[in-house]
């Protein structure tokens, strides 16, 4: 029953509210909440069950299969515990019901020990296996359940840990609930989006995610708390880009001139259809006053560079310049190489095939431009003599100036935060800021873009052009097989082809990850490799060093090159059909993919051999799905199904944040249906001011730098 005196309870009034005025939380049970980051009444309210504990299903002791995960009730009769070997401890416990007996037994979790003992009641959740001839489960999943039976009972994260039991935090929640039950919980989701969505109203969804009476009704209380957390977060994504798109003058550049077209007709090759397209969407963009914040989403090979030249070519051919930056400086250099043999065909030395005045000018900046160069560049730059520059976060440096700064492409997105991409935007003009064009070949399935770039218009190039060779991928997992590998290395070399060795990243330290590429290097040409000529590319050394070794791979005088993930983006060397990896377990599927995106750029069959002698369960996965395909778009959503949304979100999903219950995989329908409500909400109601609660409410949980967080990640 409602108040109809006094207002419903917003989460405005629950963030107001602190823990201590429920009884029983008094100064430490208060200090364990927070060392959980549960401060307020809106915390705990938010504070969700992890799972659930069906207590109307479980199955009896007898009825347990072989092999099979179940979920049963029993009573402690017995905990005996010791120590094995080295400082490894077992504890057995002996459990018991109605129909029979059961084993557990518990590795190394000596607490154990302490946690249960005869006579108490809990909950064992586990597979069935037999050890000896007996029953026994291994390491089950075990809950002490008091007095509760016969109903559905949430289990809350790190509960026990912190000191605080899962029993009081139901106890709490309860109080709360029960305390607004008085004036209700208020809802500022309007009622249209409630019907089509079939949402239940706020209250009862907060009720029936802590407290459910059957499965289903916690369902659909999830479904409504994850609407509302995916829709706060597309609001202020939104709400963001369309400030942002208010406040900034960009160019009105001259879209679809005739230096462009020049362009792509001199190109030895047919536009792709998806290349046509893309670039038509940017040109788009371009024309508008609204300065354009687009990602380019394409594969490995796909031809984005040609979309990134299209682009800067379009701001040139109206007197402005182009910058494309990238975060290595052998990727610098590598565009660099690649944008002029694409202008090449334009005969860049002739004024008048290009522009009528004079020649384009395309130059390359990083910090190894220095000294008399680089005054020269910096000069060009500020005076407008230089058109396009390339190069690395040298481009966004302080003394860096241009006459007009029309176009910026930003590579490999995954490399650079929001600052430096506004650093570069900040490069242009006062009067009008500069388009810019991100681009990343690391695919991430549509609606995670939608959450990690909400903010970004995307273009997508899925099309590869013609011709490609297909990459066919193996995994060796035995000597043998390894054995095989090399020989085939041996066999494409002797055949005047070049292959890529790479290494694992080692976390620990530029040096030791050094030490163990030079350790394979010295390897493999004592050994397997004997003979050949090898070449070592590692993060220790040198900008020039590097150069120079790319510069003996590029031109053929290297076989073989040994490297760690230096050269996972960008490297562009045709004649190389083998890439070897070493120790493909410790390499996450994306990483993978780029680097098997290294070979297969000529006309030559390509191989990519992934090595890993014992991986196991989710690494062996990814493995066989490099081995089952070589799309990049399937390759994302396989991964985002094998490692969860956390590494998308990265490190924020492991903090506090806004999505407490949303799954960017489990609940991709919902990411859709939250951004088409929010987009239409706000063409309405712009700054939410006929929705205050609501903005009141984007504010209160969404604070800046948690959106911020998601843009760099
Ligand atoms: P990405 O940056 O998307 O990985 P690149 O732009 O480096 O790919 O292009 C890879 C290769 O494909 C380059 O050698 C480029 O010249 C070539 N290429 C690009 N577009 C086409 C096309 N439409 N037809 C044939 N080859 C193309
Ligand atoms: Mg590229």
């Amino acid at each position: 029953m409602t108040d109809a005196n006094r207002p419903s309870l917003a989460m405005a009034d629950f963030h107001k509210m602190s823990v201590e005025v429920l009884s029983g939380v008094g100064r430490a049970k208060a200090r364990a909440l927070a060392s959980v980051e549960v401060e307020s009444v809106l915390d705990l309210l938010t504070y969700y069950p992890r799972r659930y504990i069906d207590r109307t299903n479980q199955a009896a002791i007898s009825d347990l299969e072989d092999g099979v995960e179940a979920m049963v009730m029993a009573r402690v009769d017995s905990v005996f515990s010791k120590n094995l070997r080295g400082s490894r401890s077992m504890v057995a416990v002996g459990v018991s019901d109605q129909t029979g007996r059961l084993r557990l037994v518990f590795f190394n979790q000596p607490w154990r020990d302490r946690q249960l003992s005869q006579g108490q009641e809990v909950v064992v959740f586990g597979k069935l296996d037999r050890y000896r001839g007996q029953h026994q489960m291994t390491n089950p999943i075990v809950d002490l359940v008091g007095d509760e039976t016969g109903r559905i009972v949430p289990v809350y994260p790190q509960s026990g840990k912190a000191g605080i039991q899962t029993r009081e935090i139901r106890r709490w929640v309860d109080e709360a609930l029960r305390r607004s039950e008085q004036r209700g919980i208020s809802d500022p989701v309007p009622e249209y989006l409630r019907q089509r969505h079939h949402l239940i109203g706020r209250h009862q969804a907060i009720d029936g995610v802590h407290r459910p009476e059957t499965m289903d009704v916690q369902y659909t209380a999830r479904n409504r708390l994850v609407f509302d957390e995916l829709l706060r977060l597309q609001l202020k994504l939104i709400m963001r880009k369309r400030a942002v798109e208010r406040a900034a003058v960009g160019i009105c550049h001259d879209a679809g001139g005739e230096l462009v077209d020049r362009f792509t007709n001199s190109l030895g090759f047919p536009l792709t259809s998806a290349q046509r397209r893309v670039i038509g969407e940017v040109a788009a963009d371009m024309a508008r006053s609204v300065p354009m914040h687009r990602l380019l989403q394409g594969d490995v090979g796909a031809g984005k560079t040609v979309v990134a030249v299209a682009a800067m070519l379009t701001a040139v051919q109206g007197g402005h310049q182009g910058a494309l930056m990238a975060p290595t400086e052998v990727l610098a250099t590598q565009h660099y190489l690649g944008v002029a043999s694409l202008l090449g065909g334009l005969d860049v030395s002739a004024p008048e095939s290009l522009m009528a005045e004079r020649p384009l000018r395309v130059a390359l900046l990083t910090n190894q431009t220095t000294g008399a160069e680089r005054t020269q560049t910096q000069h060009s730059l500020a005076s407008g003599a230089i058109d396009i520059v390339i190069g690395t976060h040298a481009l966004i440096q302080e003394g860096v100036e241009f006459n007009s700064l029309g176009m910026v492409v930003v590579d490999e997105q995954h490399r650079f935060g929001v600052e430096q991409r506004a650093a570069l935007r900040a490069k242009g003009s006062q009067a009008a800021s500069p388009d810019v064009l991100v681009m990343t070949a690391t695919p991430i399935p549509r609606t995670a873009a939608m959450t990690v770039y909400g903010d970004l218009d995307v273009s997508t190039l899925d099309e590869m052009p013609p011709g490609r060779t297909p990459i066919a991928t193996r995994w060796a997992q035995t000597a043998v097989e390894e054995a095989e590998v090399w020989e085939m290395v041996r066999a494409e070399v002797a055949n005047g082809r070049q292959a890529y060795v790479v290494c694992p990243l080692i976390e620990e330290s530029d040096t030791i990850e050094a030490r163990s590429v030079t350790e394979t290097y010295e390897r493999l040409q004592a050994e397997e490799l004997a003979g050949l000529r090898i070449g070592l590319l590692h993060g220790q050394l040198t900008p020039a060093e590097k150069e120079s070794v790319m510069a003996l791979f590029r031109s053929g005088a290297i076989d073989v090159l040994v490297a760690t993930t230096v050269i996972e983006v960008g490297v562009d060397v045709p004649n190389a059909t083998v890439m070897v990896i070493v120790d493909a377990d410790r390499f996450g599927i994306a990483q993978l993919h780029q680097l098997r995106g290294r070979v297969g750029r000529g006309d030559q069959e390509s191989m990519c051999c992934l090595l890993a002698s014992d991986a196991v369960g989710v690494a062996a996965e990814r493995l066989r799905a490099l081995v089952a395909t070589t799309d990049g778009f399937e390759l994302a959503e396989a991964d985002l199904e094998l490692r969860g949304e956390g590494t998308i979100l990265g490190e924020r999903q492991k903090g506090r944040n806004d999505l407490q219950l949303a799954s960017l995989r489990r609940d991709r329908d919902w990411v859709v249906w939250a951004r088409q409500a929010a987009g239409e909400m706000l063409d309405d109601d712009p700054d939410l001011q006929r929705h205050a609660e609501l903005r009141a409410e984007v504010e209160l949980l969404l604070v800046d730098d948690d959106a911020d967080y998601l843009m760099k990640s």
